[in-house]
């Protein structure tokens, strides 16, 4: 990939929420889908936030070797899947677990795929997908690792391979 600059709107480097382990979060700059009382609507726009070199995010990555699994959060990262998919490449040859959040649903992002190459790479890079939008009368404080009800935890790999949606939690 030529250009290696990634917009983002913020890491944690070590965060205990966002998926099980201590992981690294990449979030996302940039989002379309305006669902309403967004937690980070500082994170729509889309030349907002700082790009950063991605390269260099790998590296500061493999210096620390408490971190378990890296997670993609938003903004939404479906919208630079081709950056989000090199990353999730070299994170994977890390031996290190993908989570990804997205407000596209995961049934969605597949009736697309034959269109965008980009989402194919990123879909089949990460294990687990948080897929569809925050909907403010579903929210539930109680669920793990999401914001309303209507979203799900899927295993992406045993989904694929079986055919029908597994989800986890
Ligand atoms: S998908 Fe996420 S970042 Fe985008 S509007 Fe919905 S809650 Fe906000």
């Amino acid at each position: 990939m030529e250009d290696k600059m990634i917009r983002l709107s913020g890491i944690i480097h070590e965060s205990l929420v966002n998926g099980p382990g201590i992981r690294r979060v990449f979030f996302s700059q940039g989002c379309k889908h305006k669902c309403k009382e967004c937690f980070n609507p500082e994170t729509h726009s889309f030349d907002g936030g700082e790009l950063r070199n991605m390269d260099e995010l790998i590296e500061e990555l493999k210096s620390n070797p408490i971190i378990s699994g890296v997670t993609f959060s938003g903004g939404d990262p479906f919208e630079q899947a081709d950056k989000f998919s090199y990353m999730a490449q070299r994170i994977k040859a890390l031996g290190l677990n993908i989570w990804c959040y997205t407000g596209y649903k995961f049934e969605y992002i597949l009736n697309n795929l034959k269109d965008n190459e980009a989402w194919e790479k990123l879909i089949n890079n990460i294990d687990v997908l948080v897929d569809g939008r925050f909907e403010i009368t579903l929210r539930d404080e109680s669920i793990k690792y999401r914001g309303s009800s209507n979203q799900r935890v899927i295993d992406v790999k045993s989904s694929l391979s079986g055919g029908e949606i597994i989800t986890l939690y």
